[in-house]
């Protein structure tokens, strides 16, 4: 049976005159999150002055609650809570028999007591100190200010406490839709999917592009591709359009052509699809996942040439990364077992030995022979079919 639970926000205090939209979005995102739960009843989402309340019908289990609120942007922590007056005496009470539950002589704890009210008269540690000794007294357990077994919590709000003695981390970050719609140039590998949840974790909507080998409507629409984008998508439970483009002219006009810059004419040709997309749906920036040196055609060399198709700024989540670090954010997100899964990217037909440092002349000298802008135009015109993704 799900308490009440206190949300708090990191970054957000930050925001200065924007925090109430901010704050709005987050509300928002919240009851978007979690509708689906609600046929037990109406899921209450209430915004006060520093922080929020979210009351789950009583009947969902807890569980559900926190994995959804685990998996949303913008909340610091969150705490299942009890509520009580603005009264010293109320609040020892509760305490105590909050303590009763969970603390035993074995085991250590302390008192964490902050003040949002500054009008209620009594300080933060005084309370510390109050209600430390109610529930010393009434339980037997010592205190251990440094590294406590239970941290008991007691903030005080305008006209009403809370307590709490689990506080669960939040993802950080900021509200999706609070930064604006960004296009990931998604694959059907490992990094991409990352790199879409990092941008979505920074507060952007997102759609998605992905250059595929896929023959026929049902083969694209059942993708996994389709799949990994829901995959993204759904903690957040924001719409998104997934533009899928057939490589296959692309591939035919190679055919014969020095492969050893393929890959960078391919991703060169990714580029400035993936612009043309976002401008008809004025989204100013794109995303990869790409990271300094993990293969070929990642070089500073050719991360430059590919950069250079596009006006766009190319956002790139993961160019610090390793792999390691890629494939631990990808588990913990759900997709590696999509990524890892067999499919052919178009890529996969380039050279086997590509081109660690291509030329800039060998390069522009394939897209001439290829009539890149005329290929562009029919890919765009002829092999587009874009997916909308709803919930
Ligand atoms: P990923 O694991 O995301 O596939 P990768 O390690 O395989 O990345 P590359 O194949 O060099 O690296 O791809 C670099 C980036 O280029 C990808 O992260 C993605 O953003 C973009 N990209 C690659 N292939 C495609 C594709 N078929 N369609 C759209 N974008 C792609
Ligand atoms: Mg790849």
């Amino acid at each position: 049976m799900a308490r009440p639970y206190i949300v708090h926000y990191g970054e957000l205090g930050l925001k200065g005159r924007n925090r109430i939209s901010f704050e709005r979005q987050l509300v928002n995102n919240i009851r978007r999150a979690l509708e689906d739960l609600e046929d037990q009843g109406q899921m209450k989402v209430q915004r006060l002055p520093s922080y929020l309340l979210v009351k789950p019908p009583s009947e969902v289990p807890e569980a559900k609650v926190e994995a959804r609120l685990q998996q949303i942007p913008g909340i610091a922590y969150f705490a299942p809570i009890v509520t009580t007056p603005l009264d010293i005496a109320e609040i020892t009470s509760a305490a105590v028999e909050m303590a009763r539950e969970i603390i035993t002589p074995e085991t250590t704890f302390r008192i964490q007591a902050t003040r949002g009210n500054k009008t209620f008269p009594i300080t933060s540690p005084e309370v510390g100190r109050e209600v430390g000794g109610a529930v010393q007294e009434a339980t037997g357990a010592p205190v251990n200010l440094r590294h406590p077994d239970v941290t008991l919590s007691i903030q005080i709000y305008d006209d009403q406490a809370y307590l709490f003695a689990r506080r669960i981390r939040g993802l950080g970050g900021l509200p999706v839709g609070s930064s604006g719609r960004v296009l990931a140039l998604f694959s059907g590998g490992i990094d991409s999917p990352v790199a879409a949840h990092l941008l979505m974790k920074r507060g952007c909507l997102m759609d998605f592009v992905h250059f595929h080998l896929l023959r026929g409507e049902s083969e694209i629409r059942e993708s996994k591709i389709a799949a990994m984008a829901r995959k993204v998508l759904v903690p957040h439970r924001a719409p998104g359009r997934l533009h899928m483009l057939s490589a296959a002219p692309f591939e035919a006009a190679m055919a014969g052509l020095d492969s050893r810059v393929a890959t960078v004419v391919f991703r060169r040709f990714i580029m400035r699809a993936a612009e043309s997309l976002a401008n008809r749906r004025r989204i100013p920036a794109l995303v990869t996942g790409e990271s300094v040196g993990q293969v070929a055609s990642q070089t500073l060399k050719n991360i430059n040439l590919i950069s250079e198709a596009t006006q766009l700024p190319i956002l790139r989540p993961l160019i610090g990364m390793d792999k390691e670090e890629i494939i631990e954010i990808a588990q913990s997100i759900g997709t590696y077992e999509l990524s890892i899964k067999p499919y052919q990217d178009p890529c996969s037909l380039h050279a086997r030995h590509p081109a660690t440092w291509a030329r800039h002349s060998a390069v522009e000298e394939v897209e001439t022979r290829i009539d890149v802008d005329a290929l562009l135009e029919e890919t765009l015109s002829q092999h587009l079919l874009t997916i909308r993704i709803t919930f």
